[in-house]
């Protein structure tokens, strides 16, 4: 019996793709798309080649994130085409498949195997020096499938996004099982929504009444502030949000002899360029998360 002919292809197409990056998470909501898409706007800011591959076949996000909605994915002799955001960052993604946005994707392991597996032989990416992949929360079919599909040109390793409250962490600790039973290197955990962090400025200021309700006196405290205390209105303001007395995610990687890649805060600004399919660095408004998140794309 030959080499599977599937993962001939596969290996053919991936001959020009220098790295390949797993994004992984233990439960869905704690960012990894957006940190899968900021992380793609960043490489392809420092001008390499980026694709972004989005293998989250039921939970399709990363075409709005990166301000792509709508598009469809066009096929020449050579693969199918990814939607480009600029020349040197690709994207796809089902979400460019679906007829209509808010069709569920009911699909067995098999049909979304299937289509990862096409997602790799015949995706025409030429040559790109980061191949950052998107995928599902968990660790079930397609994170098995890509490993496979991958094993023979080998993937560089998986990052792992997190939230820091302990039943966030316990599912990491379930991700980087998986990673050393499969032989994918961790290249280490980001731990995101780790506390609040914007201007004091951006805040409401609120009165709760006897009954429960709330009066909003932000602009007699902004006021009062620009009158008695100006430097005040520069100041950030931060709250842990999440319970991360446990020690958060840096102590999980101790103990877990992983990187620690570093935190990034919840940051209203990146959830609204997340929702506008923006780059958090390119306009300066990311103030707490985007020099975070750079940080950590200069550790990789
Ligand atoms: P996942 O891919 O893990 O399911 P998402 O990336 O879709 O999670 O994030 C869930 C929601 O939280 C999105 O609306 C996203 O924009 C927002 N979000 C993620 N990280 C942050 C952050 N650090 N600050 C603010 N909003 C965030």
């Amino acid at each position: 019996k030959g080499p599977d002919p599937d993962l001939v292809a596969i290996a053919e197409r991936m001959a020009t793709v220098k790295h390949k990056i797993l994004v992984l998470s233990g439960k869905g909501g704690v960012g990894k798309s957006t940190f899968s898409a900021q992380l793609s706007f960043a490489l392809a800011a420092k001008d390499f080649q980026v694709g972004l591959l989005d293998i989250d076949i039921c939970g399709p996000s990363i075409p709005k994130m990166l301000g792509l909605e709508g598009q469809d994915i066009h096929q020449s002799n050579l693969g199918w085409s990814p939607v480009y955001v600029e020349s040197n960052l690709g994207v796809m993604s089902i979400g460019f498949m679906l007829p209509n946005p808010d069709e569920a994707v009911i699909w067995r392991g098999p049909r979304k195997n299937g289509l990862i597996k096409q997602f790799l032989k015949d995706v025409y990416w030429g040559e790109l020096d980061f191949l950052v992949v998107d995928a599902p929360p968990g660790t079930s079919d397609e994170h098995i499938s890509i490993v496979q599909f991958l094993q023979a040109t080998g993937i560089d390793g998986a990052i792992i996004v997190t939230t820091p409250q302990q039943v966030s962490l316990i599912d990491v600790r379930k991700e980087v099982s998986f990673c050393k039973k499969v032989g994918v290197p961790v290249l280490g955990v980001v731990e995101n929504m780790s506390g609040l962090c914007q201007p004091l400025k951006d805040f409401r200021f609120l009165k709760t009444t006897e009954n429960g309700e709330h009066t909003d006196l932000t602009e007699k405290v902004i006021e009062y502030m620009r009158e008695k205390a100006p430097e005040m209105l520069d100041l950030v303001a931060s709250s842990e949000v999440f319970d991360s007395s446990g020690g958060g995610a840096a102590k999980m990687c101790t103990e877990m002899e992983v990187p620690f890649l570093g935190k990034v805060p919840l940051d209203p600004q990146l959830c609204k360029a997340a929702e506008e399919g923006k780059s958090c660095f390119a306009e300066q408004k990311c103030l707490t998360s985007a020099p975070a998140l750079k940080n950590i794309v200069e550790k990789l």
